[in-house]
């Protein structure tokens, strides 16, 4: 006001500064500030303020009456709509930083934490607990039963470890960061992995959450937020396991890991385009009655000069590639076109291939099979699907009835590696199967009297029940003789051929009768 006064009253252009207290009052009290300060502008002025100072000359009435409306209702607006935007601009950083489902911070507020963590605290623990089967038990119950679990455990959490550094992700993902080896200190959270391992009634189910944990210890350096969480996801899905099942831990070769599984995943992709897949086949010898009984087809990679890497390794990156299917189609119309020409050349054998669990629980697998075999005209039970015992358990309805399925098109099921996973002889038989492959650790210890019996075992049972035992991995001499006097029916292995390519199958097969048909 006094500034307008000495400028000169309020004919002068300086009157417009009267907006600059008015917008600060709006920007700090909101619409009251605004109101307020420009009623007092208003009045500051109105009746006492000359339009000319110099002359002397007074304003006129409604002049100031109208100036003064105008300042309080733009001061007023001003003032809130200052307020609601910020306001609104708050909640939506809040919406930001909060998981909508559990209303605790998210993993947005985690890397902004982790930022000012990484400048103030030398080192620190990063947790990753997963919910693995959540979204799987929300299947079956009403969504909010699943969201009070989850929060139910972060509650539990918050008990233990304060709500500081508890961060959820989606459904099924909690992050937890601690002082370093706090978790061992305050045994909270084996606790509560423990109480949570309990059955859960609810909706007269009752149901087991799984929960599998990551941990990665910051101990100082450069890391930004987004590698200290992608090496607290690093431990979580390759992690070195030190709890059976539920705790991983980070190791810094998981790097070098991961970068060869990327560099391996890169070129398997082109691998069939560039002719570098092959399949050789392994015979499968009957001992009782001396014949070759049938080859188990085994897919190659030629890498060019690089070592070699084995399928069991390649497999497994094409699994997770999502290209296993497209190697087991390679393997598939390999042994087709395979069966083709040895029967020409009289050559009347069975042929066995591998088939990852996912393709089998994937329905389009046995449709296709289907009709690539019938294309050509080829026996399907001269084919046994083999699959690993560790993916086979005797309450996967789903995949019992697809082996069954299987059986039921013609084909042979045999159960690879069998000893390496949980099944007993007495839930083996729910299980759809015809033949038994006896895992090569145990023919590797067959000389020790108590695996002989054991193994003695497993052929009476499985002959008990109609079906063949085949022994893999078989080496020497004297574990085929063992594997004779316990009456086993075939034997795979080294000791009579390592896996071949079809010309040196085809020698290994004439060989064979000819040594038969001498004795
Ligand atoms: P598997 O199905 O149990 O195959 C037997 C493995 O033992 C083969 O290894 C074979 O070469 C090896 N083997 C056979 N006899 C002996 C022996 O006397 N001594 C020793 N030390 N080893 C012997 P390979 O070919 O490296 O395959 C490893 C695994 O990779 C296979 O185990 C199978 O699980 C998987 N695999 C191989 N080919 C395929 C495929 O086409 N598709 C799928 N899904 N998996 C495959
Ligand atoms: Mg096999
Ligand atoms: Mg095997």
């Amino acid at each position: 006001g006094l500034f307008v006064y000495l400028t000169g009253g309020t004919k002068s252009a300086y009157l417009q500064f009267i907006n600059i207290p008015i917008i600060i009052s709006a920007f700090f009290w909101g619409a009251k500030g605004g109101f307020i300060s420009a009623m007092i502008a208003g009045i500051i002025l109105g009746p006492f303020m000359p339009l000319n100072v110099s002359l002397g000359i007074m304003q006129n009435t409604h002049n100031w009456l109208i100036r003064g409306a105008i300042l309080i209702l733009t001061g007023t607006i001003m003032g809130y709509y200052i307020k609601k935007t910020e306001e609104l601009n708050r909640e939506a950083r809040m919406r930001t930083l909060t998981n909508p489902i559990t209303g605790i911070n998210n993993v947005n507020k985690l890397y902004d934490d982790l930022e000012s963590r990484i400048k103030t605290e030398g080192n620190f623990r990063v947790t990753l607990i997963k919910l693995t089967n959540i979204s799987e038990i929300e299947r079956y119950v009403n969504h909010n039963y699943v969201k009070d679990i989850l929060i139910g455990l972060i509650k539990e959490l918050e008990h233990g470890y304060g709500s500081e550094g508890i961060y959820s992700s989606g459904l099924d993902e909690i992050i937890l960061v601690t002082p370093p080896e706090c978790l061992e200190q305050k045994n909270t959270i084996e606790y509560i992995v423990k109480k949570y391992y309990d059955p859960i009634p609810i909706e007269g189910y009752t149901f087991k959450l799984k929960l599998k944990l990551g941990v990665y210890d910051y101990a100082g350096g450069i890391e930004t937020p987004i590698d200290i969480y992608n090496r607290v996801r690093m431990a979580y899905e390759q992690g070195e396991e030190k709890v059976s099942g539920i705790y991983y831990y980070y190791d810094k070769r998981l790097e070098v890991k991961r970068r060869q599984m990327y560099e391996i995943a890169g070129s398997l992709l082109n691998s069939i385009k560039n002719g570098e897949l092959y399949v050789v086949y392994q015979p499968k010898i009957n001992i009782i009655d001396n014949s070759i009984s049938g080859v188990e087809a085994l897919i190659r990679w030629d890498r060019g000069e690089d070592t070699p890497i084995g399928p069991d390794v390649f497999i497994r990156v094409a699994e997770e590639i999502g290209f296993v299917g497209e190697i087991t189609k390679f393997v598939l119309n390999a042994i087709i076109n395979q069966m083709v020409e040895w029967q020409d050349k009289g050559i009347h054998i069975n042929y066995a291939m591998n088939i990852t669990v996912d393709e089998l629980l994937d329905d389009s697998f046995i449709s296709w099979a289907k009709k690539m075999i019938d294309n050509k005209g080829v026996d399907r039970e001269n084919i046994e699907i083999e699959i690993t015992e560790r993916v086979v358990s005797h309450d996967n309805e789903k995949l019992l009835q697809i082996l069954q399925e299987l059986q039921e098109e013609n084909y042979k099921v045999s159960i690879d590696d069998f000893g390496t996973g949980y099944n007993s002889l007495m839930s083996i038989g729910e299980i759809p199967f015809d033949l038994l492959k006896i895992d090569k650790y145990f023919i590797d210890r067959i000389h020790r009297l108590e695996i002989r019996e054991l193994v003695a075992s497993i052929i009476e049972f499985t002959h008990r029940v109609g079906k063949t035992v085949v022994a893999e991995g078989v080496e020497t001499e004297e574990q085929l003789n063992i594997l004779k006097e316990i009456k086993c029916d075939s034997v795979q292995g080294y000791y009579f051929s390592k896996p071949l390519l079809p010309h040196q199958f085809e020698k290994f097969h004439r060989d064979f009768y000819d040594m038969i048909d001498m004795k």
